[in-house]
């Protein structure tokens, strides 16, 4: 058994290098900014932030970041609809 376990624990060693093994469907996170906490959610490949500037600029610094953090995981995005 605890051989076994081992050998788990040696393959997530492993894995948590390997990035492109992972694809984030749904994600959400209270992110603590400069001002304050922000929700942060990333659903159907679409970012949302609950601070103020995401609301007028559907980007933020907490989504950016975010991106950045979680990169390699993330679904290819359309370039139709990076633009938007
Ligand atoms: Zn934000």
């Amino acid at each position: 058994m605890y051989s076994g376990l081992i050998g788990k624990v040696q393959k997530a060693r492993q894995y948590s290098h390997e990035r492109e093994r992972v694809d984030i469907s749904d994600f959400a996170a209270s992110f603590q900014g400069e001002h304050g906490n922000h929700q942060v959610i990333f659903h159907q490949s679409a970012w949302r932030c609950s601070c103020d500037f995401f609301s007028g600029h559907l980007t933020c610094s907490h989504t950016m970041a975010m991106e950045r953090m979680l990169q390699g995981m993330l679904p290819e995005q359309d370039p139709a609809e990076a633009v938007r």
